[in-house]
């Protein structure tokens, strides 16, 4: 099954409206891209990041939402927020939120209900720590957190799976090809035995930690890898748009 590669940037807490004029340069660089290019600007972006993409190949998502659509809870953003403000998707069960808000993955499942009932396609985040992986329960944890956090209504175009190992996000460190590899196979696996082939091959799987311009190429290689959800690299566009163009040669 073919599916349509992606790369997503998370500008995490970075960027005031001075860094649009990056987003317009992506747009400028990328006029007729032949994946599908996402950036997750902060919130206080939304709008205009949203209005600057109306009308080029360009999507824009949230960082998160809220399980709930409306409510007391001072802070938060809700999925339907993110619909209007021009979100089509969202990230969800970042590690950063997994381990700075406490979000368990029952959690990270119910906001990808509320994102899927407003509409959005949910890219849910996967990943064990450097402890994890050196015991050697790298593939249990991804077991649990994806059983747990992917939710039973899933489809290959309301979910995006991000595989981002802890201990290569922001650190540099990326794992070697054969360990992406084997982790994207048995998520690939895992979701084909869970949701049948259709849905289970449609679904399309991320990797993250550390892309960047010198390693994209060699990491798009792997089978089950159908794009990068890219942190750092992605604030600039003279660093994403190597990765995008490392993505669409290996397309
Ligand atoms: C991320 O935060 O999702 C990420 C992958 O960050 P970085 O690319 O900076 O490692």
């Amino acid at each position: 099954m073919s599916r349509r590669k992606l790369a997503a940037g998370n500008w995490k807490m970075n960027g005031t409206r001075a860094a649009l004029s990056e987003l317009q340069a992506l747009v400028s660089a990328h006029p007729d891209p032949s994946v599908d290019i996402l950036i997750c600007p902060p919130s206080t972006l939304l709008r205009d990041a949203a209005a600057l993409a109306d009308t080029a190949p360009l999507d824009i998502g949230g960082q998160d939402c809220h399980s709930e659509a409306t409510g007391a809870h001072t802070g938060d953003i809700s999925a339907p927020m993110l619909t209007d403000a021009g979100a089509t998707h969202v990230i969800l069960g970042h590690s950063e939120r997994r381990e700075n808000h406490n979000e368990s993955s029952e959690l990270v499942r119910a906001k990808a209900r509320a994102a899927h009932a407003a509409g959005l396609t949910a890219i849910i985040c996967l990943g064990e720590s450097l402890s994890e992986r050196e015991a050697a329960n790298t593939l249990d944890i991804i077991a649990g957190q994806l059983s747990s956090s992917v939710p039973d209504a899933t489809t290959a175009v309301n979910t995006v799976i991000a595989y981002e190992p802890i201990w290569a996000i922001g650190t540099g460190l990326t794992p070697t090809v054969a360990q992406i590899d084997e982790v994207h196979d048995f998520i690939r696996t895992r979701l084909i035995t869970r949701f049948g082939p259709d849905i289970g091959n449609g679904v399309r799987l991320l990797y993250g930690g550390s892309v960047k311009p010198s390693n994209a190429a060699e990491i798009f290689e792997t089978d089950n890898v159908d794009g990068a959800l890219v942190g750092g690299a992605s604030l600039k566009q003279s660093d994403f748009s190597p990765i995008i163009k490392a993505l669409e040669e290996s397309a």
